[in-house]
């Protein structure tokens, strides 16, 4: 029998079916017609989807491999960076400068916080960029990129500012523009609900006259992909089959106002927090990210507990990082869900607690989930 397994991890997310659908379609070659019209398409709406204003580019690779073009096309050799990091991913990037021959200094608040736009203001001067995560995965914490954006901007007009938006991009407000920033990575196993394997990489007028002065690189070379990309073609041979399944799943986001997409999203994610909180456990960042729901179970049960039980029930969330891997664990509903997922997420994690001996009155996760959502209508349905 066909088992479909839930998944509840922030990445890879279920997808769009829209996407299979396209994906057993006859492979195409890559310099056609098709395929040309194909790339254009994808890359402006990944662009609508940003609110417009930038150029969008596509990698064959993971979010990471987008973000590592970023660096290495925009950033001369031994320049300076700030890297403002609060969990695994922030520091993702610093060790990613360092490992490139940047110097990097670090502006960091413990996990769960949320960083100080004035303390990432008096680290900028005399920098080349800045190194962001907006929606922190391992703590689940949204930082407020625009104060920070626009802080860092004040202290530094010519600030290239990074960031990685991998969980934001459609999933959380973002306004690159607006925000005055400069280079905008995502990827396509999260907020578009595609398989992994697509990169991308938004970047504003500012970033494009820095590509000439970029380091050394071969194969993430983000001018030449522009040159090739605005005529509809990459470089090297594209995961056509992706981008063509990207232009079905976005038709889906793209079909809601911007802000009622964030809306629900984070009413989707309010509503787990209430789940968890329901069945006593904590919320574990101060500023929460529509993206994912970081949760400390209540004393006596570890995150580790709550994720296999979880898996017991088919679903697969994720524990927690580094030092909190046994104390928290993670769910997110940024792929192919709608608020009945989280209504029913809410259902799952009442039948784990249980199962891990946990007493509370039956339906109380359901209710406080459900709650967050009365009197809203309900936007993004699965269809
Ligand atoms: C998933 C994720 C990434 C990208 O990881 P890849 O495995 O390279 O796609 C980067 N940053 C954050 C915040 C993420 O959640």
């Amino acid at each position: 029998m066909f088992n479909r397994p839930r998944l509840l991890a922030p990445g890879p997310v279920e997808t769009d079916p829209r996407t299979a659908l396209a994906l057993a379609a006859p492979q195409i070659h890559h310099r056609t017609p098709e395929a040309r019209a194909a790339l254009q398409e994808a890359r402006s709406r990944l662009g609508q989807l940003l609110g417009g204003g930038l150029e969008v580019l596509i990698t064959a690779s993971s979010g990471t491999g987008a973000f590592e073009a970023a660096m290495v096309s925009l950033l001369s050799p031994g320049a300076r960076l700030v890297c403002a990091e609060a969990g695994k991913f922030g520091e993702r990037w610093g060790k990613m400068g360092e490992a490139l021959g940047y110097t990097v200094d670090y502006v960091r608040a413990p996990w769960g916080e949320v960083l100080d736009p004035q303390a990432v203001a008096e680290a900028v001067p005399g920098a080349a960029a800045l190194l962001i995560t907006h929606s922190e995965t391992a703590t689940g914490v949204l930082h407020d990129l625009e104060a920070i954006a626009r802080a860092a901007r004040a202290a530094n007009p010519d600030l290239l500012i990074l960031v990685d938006a991998v969980t934001s991009f459609a999933v959380a407000e973002l306004r690159p523009q607006a925000w005055d920033l400069d280079a905008v990575v995502s990827g396509s196993q999260k907020g578009v609900a595609l398989p992994p394997g697509l990169g991308f990489v938004a970047l504003s007028p500012r970033a494009l006259d820095h590509l000439a002065s970029g380091g050394p690189r071969y194969y993430f070379d983000l001018a030449r992909e522009l040159k090739s990309q605005q005529k509809g073609e990459t470089a090297y041979t594209p995961a056509i089959n992706l981008i063509q399944a990207l232009n079905l799943s976005t038709d889906r986001l793209l079909a809601l106002p911007l802000e009622e997409l964030w809306a629900e999203k984070a009413r989707m994610n309010a509503a787990l927090l209430a789940a968890g909180e329901a069945l006593g456990c904590r919320v574990f960042a101060r500023r929460p990210s529509p993206a994912v729901a970081a949760l400390v179970p209540p004393e006596g049960v570890s995150g580790k507990q709550v994720s296999e039980a979880l898996k017991a029930l088919g679903a697969r969330a994720a524990a927690g990082q580094d030092a909190y891997k046994d104390s928290m664990f993670r769910i997110s509903l940024m792929g192919y869900f709608d608020r009945y997922d989280a209504l029913a997420v809410a259902g799952l994690l009442e039948d784990a607690f249980s199962a891990l001996g946990q007493r509370f009155e039956r339906g109380v996760a359901v209710a406080a989930a459900w709650q967050v959502f009365a009197g809203t209508q309900v936007v993004g349905r699965r269809t």
